[in-house]
C-alpha cells in the first residue's frame, strides 16, 4: 500500500479487485496524520490535472492526484475560491471558476481556439511578449488536444478557398492580406473532464485520485532546490501529508500562484519568487459588444455567422494579419459577428449566458445568487440569453442554424453585432498577492488586481477601421463604429485566468522554465494557463491540454529514468 493508514469503508473493501481496483478515494476517510507516497503528485483534478494523469499512466509510475472538492459542488468548499477584487471588475465566485472533480470544465462553453503563432514571438510593441518556446513547439500537441477535447480538426478550415459552402463575400474577405480567420470550434458536446474520466479513474492500478484533498502549503528541502512533501487538509481540519519525486501543481491560473506565494516555510515571499514575479503579469480575455454590421442584400456569411458540423461546431471571426499587427503596432484581437443584439441584451450578454448555464444545472449557484438581482423582463432579449452554440444542445443547433439561414434569406438587410476579442498586455502590475483575510483552512485569500491597459481599447479601435474597410470593399455591408463611444464601453472578463506563474528563461523575468519547471526547484512543475506569458485572443484550454499532453511526455521520460 502506498498510504500507511487508510480508513476504508467496508463498501471500498469489498469489492475492490486487482481486475477493477477502485480509485477514487475520499480524505475525509483518512485518519490525521496519514502519510501518502507516491513517485509523482499531481494537485488539482481539472482539465490539466486529469490530462497529465491519463498522459502518464502507461508509465505505470504510482500517480497521486489530490483533489479539493468532492464529485459534485458544495458551496463552502467552492467558499475557498473567494478572492477581494481591487481591479477592473470581473464575474463573480461562481461564474468565475468550480471547485470539485473536472473543475472549471464543468461549466465552459467548450469553445476551442489555437493560440497564433504570433502570440509566442516577441514584438516590439506588445511590452513583456514572447515564449521562450515558439509555436512549432507546441503545434503537434494541438492536433491531440483536439482529438482528446473531440474537436472537429482545426486543419480542416485553414484553407478558405476549400471550404465547401463557403459565401463569395466571406471568401474574398478572409483571404485579404490586412486579414486572417480565427477559427473557433465546439465539440458536440464541451469536454466534461470529470464525468467522462471519471470511471477510467477509478479502475486505473496505479493512479489514486483523493476527493477533498485541499493542498494547503508545498513544502522544499532546506536548501529550497528541491520540494520534499505537500500539506494537505480536510474541511474539518485533518492533515495529512504526501511525498513523492515529482510534484505538479495543476490548480488552474489563479489558484497556482496563491499556493506557491503562501509557501513560506522557506523563503517568506514563496517558492519560486527570488525575483519578485510571482503573482505578475495576470491577464484575462477582455471582451465587448460594440459595432453592428448591416449586412447587403443575398450575402452569404456562414464560416462567420457559424455553422453546425456532424463533430460539433464551426465558426470563425475576422482577426488582423500578422502583417497588419506589426505595420499598426496592434494588439492579437478579433471581431466576431453574431445576431444582433438589442443594446439591453448587448449590456447583459456575458452574465446572462452563465446564468442560463448556472440556472440549468451546469453551474455552482449557491445561495448566494439571487434570481431576483437579474432583470429578465425583455422577453426578445431571453431568445439572445439561449446563445446557440453556447448552450443549444448540439441535435437542436443544427434544425435551428437552418431555419436561421431560411429567415435570413429572406429579409433584405440583415444586422449583426460585432463581439470583440482582445489580448492584453502583459503588465507586471495587473498581479495576485495574498490578502491579510484566512480561509477556512486557514490560507490566506487572493488579492486580485486585474488592469485592462489601454491598448485594448486602441486595438479594437484600429481593428473596427480594417473591419469596415474590408467589410465594404468585399461588398458585404457596412460597419456602423464611432471611436469616441468605443472609449466608453464596458468590457468584460471571460473566466480565464492567464500569466500568474509565466514561462521564461530566466527566474528574472518569470517563474517557471519552458518545461514548466519552477525556477530553482528539482521537482516541481506548474501546469495550466498561469504558465502563458501572454494570453493572445484564443481562449485557453485547448491551449493547457497541449502543453500539459506536452509536459506528460517529458515527465514520463524523467519518471522512467528513475
Ligand atoms: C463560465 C466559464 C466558461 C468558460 N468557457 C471557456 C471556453 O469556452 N473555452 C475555454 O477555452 N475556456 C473556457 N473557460 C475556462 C476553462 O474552464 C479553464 O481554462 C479550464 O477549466 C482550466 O483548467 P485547469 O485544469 O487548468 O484548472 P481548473 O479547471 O480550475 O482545475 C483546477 C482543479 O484544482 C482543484 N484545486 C484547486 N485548488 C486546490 C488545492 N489547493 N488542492 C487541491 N485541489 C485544488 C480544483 O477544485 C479544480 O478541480 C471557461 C470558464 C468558465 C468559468
Amino acid at each position: 500500500m502506498w498510504k500507511s493508514s487508510y480508513v476504508a469503508s467496508t463498501s471500498v473493501t469489498r469489492t475492490q479487485t486487482d481486475a477493477e481496483k477502485l480509485t477514487i478515494l475520499d480524505a475525509n476517510k483518512l485518519a490525521n496524520g496519514t502519510g501518502i507516497d507516491a513517485d509523482i503528485c499531481i494537485v488539482g483534478a481539472g482539465a490539466a490535472g486529469i490530462t497529465l494523469a491519463r498522459s502518464l499512466e502507461p508509465s505505470g509510475a504510482k500517480i497521486c492526484l489530490l483533489e479539493s472538492g468532492g464529485l459534485s459542488i458544495e458551496e463552502e468548499v467552492q467558499a475557498l475560491y473567494d478572492v477581494d477584487n481591487t481591479g477592473y471588475p470581473i464575474r463573480e465566485n461562481f461564474m468565475s471558476r468550480v471547485r470539485y472533480f473536472g473543475g472549471s470544465c464543468n461549466l465552459w462553453a467548450g469553445r476551442s481556439m489555437r493560440m497564433s503563432p504570433i502570440d509566442f514571438k516577441v514584438r516590439d510593441w506588445v511590452p513583456n511578449s514572447g515564449w521562450p518556446i515558439d509555436y512549432a513547439e507546441i503545434d503537434p500537441w494541438y492536433e491531440r488536444a483536439e482529438r482528446l477535447l473531440r474537436l472537429p480538426p482545426e486543419k480542416e478550415f485553414v484553407d478558405v478557398g476549400r471550404l465547401p459552402g463557403i459565401g463569395d463575400q466571406e471568401k474574398a474577405l478572409l483571404s485579404a492580406t490586412d486579414a486572417e480567420s480565427a477559427i473557433a470550434t465546439w465539440a458536440s458536446k464541451p469536454m466534461r473532464f470529470g464525468k467522462v474520466f471519471k470511471r477510467e479513474l477509478k479502475r486505473s492500478k496505479n493512479i489514486e485520485v483523493y476527493l477533498n484533498a485541499n493542498v494547503t502549503e508545498v513544502v522544499p528541502a532546506e536548501n529550497g532546490a528541491a520540494v520534499t512533501r505537500l500539506v494537505v487538509k480536510t474541511m474539518d481540519k485533518r492533515q495529512m501529508v504526501v511525498r513523492a519525486r515529482l510534484f505538479v501543481l495543476a490548480t488552474g491560473g489563479l489558484e497556482n500562484a496563491r499556493l506557491l506565494l503562501a509557501s513560506t516555510e522557506r523563503a517568506s515571499s514563496g517558492i519560486g519568487n527570488d525575483f519578485d514575479q510571482l503573482g505578475r503579469y495576470y491577464l484575462d480575455h477582455p471582451r465587448s459588444i460594440y459595432g453592428r454590421v448591416r449586412v447587403n442584400e443575398s450575402v452569404r456569411l456562414p464560416y462567420l455567422t457559424g455553422i453546425p458540423l456532424t463533430t460539433g461546431k464551426v465558426q470563425f471571426g475576422i482577426a488582423a494579419s500578422e502583417e497588419y499587427q506589426r505595420e499598426n503596432g496592434l494588439l492579437n484581437c478579433y471581431a466576431s459577428l453574431e445576431p444582433e443584439l438589442s443594446e439591453f441584451a448587448q449590456t447583459q450578454y456575458g452574465r446572462s449566458i452563465n446564468i442560463v448555464k448556472v440556472l440549468s444545472g451546469r453551474g455552482h449557484v449557491g445561495s448566494r445568487f439571487r434570481l431576483s438581482d437579474v432583470d429578465m423582463t425583455d422577453m426578445r432579449d431571453l431568445v439572445y440569453y439561449l446563445t446557440p452554440k453556447e448552450i443549444m444542445p448540439h441535435f437542436l443547433y443544427k434544425p435551428y442554424a437552418l431555419l436561421k439561414q431560411a429567415v435570413r434569406k429572406r429579409r433584405a438587410i440583415q444586422g449583426l453585432s460585432v463581439i470583440n476579442y482582445c489580448e492584453q498586455v502583459p503588465d507586471p502590475e495587473s498581479r495576485v498577492t495574498l490578502g491579510k483575510e484566512r480561509d477556512a483552512l486557514g490560507m490566506p485569500k487572493l488579492q486580485l488586481h486585474w488592469r485592462l491597459g489601454d491598448e485594448v481599447r486602441q486595438s479594437v479601435a484600429r481593428m473596427h477601421e480594417t473591419v469596415a474597410r474590408l467589410v465594404k470593399e468585399h461588398g458585404i455591408g457596412e460597419l456602423h463604429t464611432d471611436e469616441e463611444e468605443l472609449a466608453d464601453v464596458r468590457f468584460s472578463d471571460a473566466s480565464h485566468h492567464i500569466g500568474t506563474t509565466r514561462m521564461s528563461d530566466t527566474p528574472r523575468n518569470g517563474v517557471v522554465d519552458s518545461d514548466c519547471r519552477v525556477h530553482g526547484v528539482d521537482n516541481l512543475y506548474v501546469c495550466g494557463s498561469s504558465v502563458f506569458p501572454t494570453g493572445g485572443y484564443a481562449n485557453p484550454t485547448l491551449t493547457i491540454v497541449a502543453l500539459t499532453l506536452r509536459l506528460g511526455e517529458l515527465l514520463g521520460k524523467e519518471l522512467s529514468n528513475g
